[in-house]
């Protein structure tokens, strides 16, 4: 009889997981994907083309004073030190399990209960985050627990990737130990870590081998000596090659092109449900579209727009959103002048809800806009969730304007609500939209310049064809029924961590 294999190891660092601690989508990522990936070998039938092989993924957190010690009581099972230049410090691993991951919370001094998880104190943080990642590394050397792969997310846990290639060759427990460096979001370096990097015996990168900026910077130095680093769609993988989203650091990049992998995230379905979703008024599902206009009469008159008394007007009227941070990487500038120009260009009724927060002056725009055109616009200036999940299940258009964007999850939330995405072609939003200018079996419009005048171009191509209700049902349609969930994410992570550990004797050496 055939043995199972033996599962997988997978160490998964990161600052975040829902739902433990969440400031970002990087606590989405954190959460769900860890789950996902356990779920996959419960889930995949024998002998399918799913993974036979059980992924025994553990997440190390730090222990913040956030974290709900009654609501999340754990075990203290590791108690280890970490070499730090004014002698050894000392750090526990506590366990406890949360949507069936294992997790390590580790504790000790540089982990301050009463410190948020990003403070503003640039070298606080960064003593902080590199005392964690190698005590993470510590203490499942202690419990001999032993990684196939480490995977550290972002610049926080990048420090245990560097570690591991400076000490790998000489440490029988992790010489087998493959590293992944996932990217997501390549605006933060780890600033500050200059001292602390030095503190832990983390000495700078030899000249040459990264510019003379980024040589004792965390994350440059994950990049640079990972084995394979992971960013969060496949377009931006490709974009960061280029100098203007490559953060000064796009000749790494470069050198390193045959070992960046894209994976793009996913959304959680238990969150995210048009047909279970207790904050809209009407479920749906593909096959149950047309009730979807209950949802966009009952926003209508949410947001104080006069209702036809047939209804008719409603169901004709274009409804256009936009859910975002204010920001101008995500275009909310772009998206505020076309509808201005659409507004001055065409007497065809539509309007427009714009939900969100961030820049001041991009709020002021916003809230000019409404009373510029007070009959068609509404911009709601807050954060406010539940709303977002009444526009998604009820506007007919969504706009996703974004200079640049690494993955971003609103145009695949639209998707799956059947609110068709209007999507600038970077990074993520290229790889999650298909084209109806591309393709007969579009999901969403992109444009290719971040400029009102070419978001305005499309807006009017999905206008007429809006007009046209069975092929705009058609795309609906087909947005709804494609897959954006975290397993589909998680079994391309399991395929790349097999395929790095069948190639383990090419481990990389970039020192
Ligand atoms: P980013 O994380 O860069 O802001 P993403 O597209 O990855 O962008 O994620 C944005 C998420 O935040 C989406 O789920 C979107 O619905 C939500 N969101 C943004 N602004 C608001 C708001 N004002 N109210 C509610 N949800 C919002």
């Amino acid at each position: 009889m055939l043995s199972n294999p033996p599962p997988l190891r997978v160490l998964f660092l990161s600052a975040e997981a829902v739902p433990l601690v969440k400031v970002g989508g990087l606590g989405d990522v954190g959460g769900s994907l860890p789950t996902a990936l356990r779920l996959l070998s419960s889930e995949s039938p024998a002998g399918g083309e799913n993974p036979s092989r059980q992924v025994d993924i553990r997440v190390a957190l730090p222990f913040y004073g956030t974290i709900r010690r009654d609501r999340y009581k754990s075990q203290l099972v590791a108690s280890v030190q970490v070499p730090h230049t004014s002698g050894p410090i000392s750090a526990q691993a506590y366990a406890l399990t949360v949507n069936q991951v294992p997790y390590y919370l580790i504790a000790g001094k540089p982990i301050h209960p009463e410190a948020p998880v990003y403070s503003l104190d640039a070298g606080y943080d960064a003593h902080k985050f590199i005392f964690f990642s190698l005590a993470a590394l510590e203490a499942v050397r202690n419990l001999n627990w032993q990684p196939h792969i480490l995977h550290a997310n972002d610049w926080h846990t990048a420090a245990a990737v560097y570690w591991l290639s400076l000490h790998r060759d000489q440490d029988p427990f992790f010489r087998e130990t493959i590293s992944v460096q996932c990217i997501h979001n390549l605006l933060f370096l780890g600033d500050g870590a200059e001292f602390p990097m030095e503190s832990f015996y983390l000495p700078s990168a030899p000249p040459g081998t990264l510019p003379d900026w980024a040589r004792h910077l965390p994350l440059p130095l994950g990049m640079l000596t990972a084995d394979h680093l992971i960013t969060v769609s496949p377009s931006y993988a490709r974009d960061m090659l280029h100098s203007d989203l490559g953060s000064g650091l796009e000749g790494l990049f470069q050198r390193r092109a045959h070992h960046i992998t894209g994976i793009l995230n996913g959304i959680d379905y238990k969150i995210w449900d048009p047909d279970n979703d207790p904050a809209i008024p009407v479920t749906y599902t593909s096959d149950s579209l047309f009730v979807r206009e209950a949802n966009k009469a009952a926003l209508l008159n949410e947001l104080g727009f006069i209702p036809s008394d047939t209804g008719l007007e409603e169901r004709n009227t274009p409804l256009i959103a936009l859910i975002s941070r204010m920001d101008y990487q995500k275009g909310t500038d772009i998206a505020i002048a076309a509808l201005y120009q659409l507004a001055e260009q065409s007497k065809q009724p539509w309007r427009a809800v714009l939900l969100g927060k961030g820049l001041y002056e991009l709020e002021c725009s916003a809230r000019q806009l409404q009373r510029d055109l007070p009959e068609r616009v509404r911009a709601i200036i807050r954060y406010d969730e539940p709303l977002s999940h009444r526009i998604y299940a009820a506007a007919d258009i969504l706009l996703v304007p974004s200079r640049n964007e690494a993955c971003g999850i609103a145009q695949m939330i639209a998707q799956h609500y059947g609110c068709v995405p209007i999507g600038r072609a970077t990074g993520g939003i290229r790889d999650t939209i298909l084209d109806y200018h591309e393709t007969s079996e579009s999901t969403g419009f992109l444009f290719a310049n971040p400029t009102p005048e070419a978001l305005l171009q499309t807006l009017n191509d999905a206008l007429n064809v809006f007009r046209d209700k069975n092929q705009w049902k058609a795309i609906q349609k087909r947005g709804m029924e494609r897959d954006f969930s975290w397993n589909r994410s998680a079994q391309a992570y399991y395929e790349l961590y097999i395929s790095l550990i069948q190639n383990r004797n090419r481990k990389h050496n970039m020192l």
